[in-house]
């Protein structure tokens, strides 16, 4: 079996099966399985009704014990190309001729079975090479080949001994692949669902992600930008509306630089969850848009509202400091603009913010279209 390994690996076959867990897979391996039972039950039923010659009920269990053997390679030994190959070639070339001469030719639907795994095995083959040529030629001549034969030599195709065998057989084995397809087609379904709903959560846990900052879990620059967008263009000449809020962390820079990195970024946490505390009570929305640049956007809101907000925020960060002291911050803010885009908003908020730093940081200044300070 080494000696087998190796050589298939040498011709390029992948002798472990990459995705054991794809629904092609797993149909394939289904159908392997099941081929084996239908084979040994086809076996033992054709005899027991003396539907065809022991011969062929041997033949037919000695499949059935090959199948399942090719099962467990394909299954627990990471040997599936190889088995579907072999499969495939012992499906079309021994079984249908076999199962034609010896079992009523096309009558019954035993050997649409077997077709449809060999169908599914022919998936599993690699798409290149003359293998698959094979397969396919196997599967358009055969039956072809077979028919022809039947119509010339009809007396070569052993035929049932009563209409009422027939009947018997053609019921039972219909029922049983029936009832086989049925489970195989409905678990197939199943695991190709769940898939679906397994990829959409994993493609909205993946936008949602896109849209947050790694560190705090805040909105990041351009969700928030894309939110405050949609909220202005919602907002229309409707007020109360909305105010933008952008605040600045003051000489972080130098608490970086006194404490270390990793306690400036405890103290970005520490804020941004503080922020969002009372950004909850006012139903605002939070984001981080730079380094220490945090935006807060704020619904029905007012100057005096603004200012209530910053004086809660500021209360909070005094209550609660942090190892080297309470965290100081300013701010500006600006009301949404009546006309005119986001990219004016956010001018507005910035330069009320450059303002609060110039005037001596750690305190708010809201704009009005002058940008007289208010604070
Ligand atoms: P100002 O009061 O004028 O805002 O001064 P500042 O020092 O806060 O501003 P400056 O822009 O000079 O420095 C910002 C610092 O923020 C520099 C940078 O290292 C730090 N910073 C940016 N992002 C992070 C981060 O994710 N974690 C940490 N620990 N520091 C960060
Ligand atoms: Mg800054
Ligand atoms: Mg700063």
């Amino acid at each position: 079996m080494k000696v087998w390994g190796r050589r298939f690996a040498a011709r390029g076959w992948r002798v472990v099966v990459g995705d054991a867990n794809s629904p092609l897979q797993r149909m394939h391996l289904a159908f392997l399985f099941f081929a084996a039972w239908v084979g040994a039950f086809s076996g033992a039923f054709n005899v027991v009704l003396s539907l065809s010659p022991p011969l062929y009920g041997l033949a037919l269990e000695g499949f059935a014990s090959i199948v399942l053997w090719m099962w467990y390679r394909s299954r627990w030994r990471a040997d599936a190309e190889r088995m579907a190959w072999w499969f495939c070639l012992m499906i079309i070339f021994v079984m249908m001729p076999i199962n034609w001469l010896f079992n009523q030719g096309m009558s019954g639907p035993t050997l649409m079975f077997f077709l449809m795994a060999a169908a599914y095995s022919l998936g599993v083959i690699p798409a290149h090479g003359w293998r698959r040529w094979l397969v396919l030629a196997g599967f358009l001549i055969m039956p072809a080949l077979m028919i022809l034969l039947e119509s010339r030599h009809p007396r070569w195709v052993e035929a049932y001994p009563s209409v009422a065998q027939r009947a018997t057989d053609l019921i039972v084995s219909y029922y049983l692949n029936v009832a086989i397809l049925l489970i195989m087609v409905s678990g197939h379904i199943r695991r190709v669902k769940s898939e679906q709903r397994l990829s959409r959560d994993y493609a909205a846990r993946l936008r949602e992600q896109a849209r947050r900052d790694s560190l705090t879990g805040l909105l990041n620059h351009a969700a928030f930008h894309a939110t405050a967008e949609a909220r202005l263009a919602l907002a229309g000449d409707r007020s109360p509306g909305w105010a933008l809020v952008i605040y600045d962390l003051d000489h972080f820079k130098q608490v970086n630089d006194k404490y270390g990195h990793p306690y400036g970024d405890k103290v970005l946490l520490h804020f941004a969850a503080l922020l969002s505390e009372v950004a909850q009570l006012y139903d605002a929305i939070v984001g981080r848009c730079g380094g220490e640049e945090f935006c807060v956007l704020m619904p029905r809101a007012s100057q005096a509202l603004i200012e209530t907000f910053d004086g809660r925020l500021r209360e909070r960060c005094c209550s609660q400091p942090l190892a080297q002291g309470e965290i100081h911050f300013s701010g500006g803010g600006a009301l949404a603009p009546e006309e005119g885009s986001v990219t004016l908003w956010f001018e507005r908020a910035d330069r009320a913010l450059y303002a609060a730093k110039h005037a001596g940081r750690d305190r708010l200044i809201v704009s009005d279209d002058r940008l007289t300070l208010s604070r």
